[in-house]
């Protein structure tokens, strides 16, 4: 078979997740909760599920979780999407991501992304004909360095990519990056594929943006989200997107055809959980005692880092420790400190190596203290 993606592997976050099992490391590399969702929400399932809610349900979602995902983000970013026409329920913010991507990306058209950049997008634009054109964020503090975004726009540039707060770097948007991107794709026909996935995890009071709840923007986005990051249910599989009704109608021609739908009990679970509002807003204090406890440690180990600003990723870096690079370093930690972490260069296109690592700290606080103590004898 002649491959149509020739240079993708398995994803480092496979790799790496194996490697931790075989060598029985702590697992800090997948992005991942190690603790269980809320019993409610799990009990929930288990009513839906017994009381036969098992069938195909509507193509776009049950009309209660977009009615419910509508209110929260009236709660949460002041603006309310019509659940009918603006709303779908996806398997994962991944199909989300795909899903945007196909709807609008015409063969040899250009997609800026910023990076580095989640794994998913690449290969998304590549299947469906587009080119990615890559702009680094500032090394250091990986805000975004407009200019440099500016200048990548071309006639032939059809989407943005973006994703705050940002996986790996925790890099959360101010209001001044997204009225940056506003002012870029205004009187432009430019699409944004916002990836909001930790919309929920921010620090030290930050609030997350969502580009939905920018009137200009909202007109040009797809807001992609993820109920399985959000509710510790990763493996349920489960998102969402926001979209104004006619890319939202484009969007679900793909969704009808890519799955079609998404698993029926979850939904109707999620729809009763989220009418309690308390159960996503309590999330950022939860994420928040961990980054500190996590923060905590790091600082008496040699690596060097900025407190992460949201989601469940903290960098790290060691260049002033250790030569090699950032991908022989995870593995041996994860072989001889039994601590398994990422090497950041798989997020670049390049696979530039700046010698920074990634943890994730959606873990138990146990097993966090425990891989803090064997980070304290690298190097
Ligand atoms: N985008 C980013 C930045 C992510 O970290 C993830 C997480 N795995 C996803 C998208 C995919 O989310 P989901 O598991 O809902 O498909
Ligand atoms: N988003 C998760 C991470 O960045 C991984 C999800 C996956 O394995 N595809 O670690």
């Amino acid at each position: 078979i002649t491959s149509k993606l020739p240079h993708i592997g398995t994803t480092i976050f496979t790799i790496m997740s194996r490697m931790a099992t075989e060598e029985g490391a702590i697992n800090l590399s997948q992005g991942f909760p190690g603790f269980g969702a809320d019993p409610v929400l799990l009990e929930l399932a288990g009513k839906y599920i017994r009381e036969g809610y098992n069938q195909y349900p509507p193509m776009a979602g049950i009309p209660g979780l977009r009615q419910r995902l509508a209110e929260k983000t009236q709660l949460t970013q002041g603006y309310f999407p019509d659940p009918e026409k603006e709303v779908t329920i996806v398997s994962g913010a991944t199909e989300a991501l795909f899903a945007a991507v196909a709807a609008v990306v015409r063969l040899g058209d250009e997609v800026i992304v910023l990076e580095p950049a989640y794994d998913s997008y690449e290969p998304a634009i590549t299947l469906n004909g587009g080119i990615p054109i890559y702009v680094s964020v500032n090394s250091g503090d990986f805000s975004v360095d407009w200019e440099k975004v500016k200048a990548a726009i071309s006639p032939k540039t059809r989407v943005i990519m973006v994703n705050s707060p940002h996986n790996p770097s925790g890099f959360v948007w101010s209001s001044e990056d997204v009225d940056h991107l506003a002012e870029l794709v205004r009187d432009r026909e430019i699409y944004v594929i916002s990836d909001e996935v930790y919309e929920h995890i921010t620090f030290d009071g930050r609030k997350h943006i969502s580009l939905g709840s920018h009137p200009e923007l909202r007109e040009k986005t797809f807001v992609c989200g993820s109920f399985g990051k959000t509710f510790h249910v990763t493996g349920w599989k489960i998102g969402y997107c926001i979209a104004p009704v006619d890319m939202t109608s484009e969007f679900r021609k793909i969704h009808q055809y890519l799955t079609f739908t998404t698993v029926t009990p979850i939904q109707y679970a999620l729809a009763e959980y989220l009418e309690d509002p308390v159960r996503y807003l309590s999330i950022p204090e939860f994420y928040q005692s961990k980054r500190d406890l996590f923060a905590k440690g790091l600082a008496e180990t040699q690596l060097k880092f900025t407190p992460s600003a949201g989601s469940f990723f903290q960098l790290a870096s060691y260049g002033h420790l250790s030569q090699i690079s950032d991908q022989e370093l995870a593995e041996k930690m994860t072989r001889k400190l039994k601590v398994a972490c990422i090497p950041i260069s798989v997020f670049y296109s390049d696979k530039r190596d700046d010698k920074i690592i990634r943890f994730c700290f959606a873990k138990a606080d146990q097993e966090l203290l425990e891989a803090l103590e064997r980070l304290k004898e690298l190097p």
